[in-house]
């Protein structure tokens, strides 16, 4: 039995190698990778993940979403106060980007501020947003989904206690899982 079929010629050789390169070179990371805190639908925290940033075209997010979600979340637009689905919604649960559906917020961080606007004086990981320095109102500053950019609303720096912050944000940028 000959055992020249396993054999390599030098040419299949540098491919092999240049191929296996490749591959531990992408397992090792991308640009395009971030690492998200991972959570159940009942709220539990599964750990963090390394996964690749969500990018779609315009016409991929209008397919997806609502023209007002579109407007909001990729267009960084904002809801009428008292007009979205969750500035008044008491129940216990998380909330969800609507867009790539990674967990945002908890029911356990939502107060009443009165703003018309869902409010939450923490995200439920501060690595699944992004945002700049909490603002006093004249200067908003923006808060977006870390593995989408979807726009999110804007955080202002007159919450109530542990952190004295107000995440300000569009309902219709969330989709919100009931705990059961
Ligand atoms: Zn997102």
């Amino acid at each position: 039995m000959s055992t020249i079929g396993f054999v390599l010629t030098r040419r299949e050789f540098v491919v092999a190698a240049m191929a296996a390169t490749l591959c531990r070179s992408r397992a090792a990371s991308t640009p395009g990778d971030v690492d998200i805190v991972q959570f159940s639908d009942r709220g539990e925290r599964q750990g963090t993940a390394r996964v690749p940033k969500v990018v779609k075209s315009d016409a991929e997010w209008r397919k997806q979403l609502t023209p007002l979600a579109f407007q909001v979340a990729r267009e960084g637009g904002t809801e009428r106060p008292f007009s979205g689905a969750y500035w008044n919604l008491h129940e216990a649960g998380l909330f969800r980007c609507v867009c790539c559906d990674t967990a945002l917020f908890s029911s356990t961080a939502k107060f009443d501020s009165g703003t018309g606007w869902p409010s939450f004086w923490q995200p439920i990981a501060e690595e699944n947003v992004k945002h700049g320095a909490a603002s006093s109102g004249f200067t908003p500053s923006e808060v977006t989904c870390r593995r989408c950019d979807a726009h999110l609303g804007d955080l202002f720096n007159d919450g109530p206690k542990p952190t004295g912050l107000r995440y300000c944000i569009d309902s219709v940028s969330l989709r919100f899982v009931k705990l059961v």
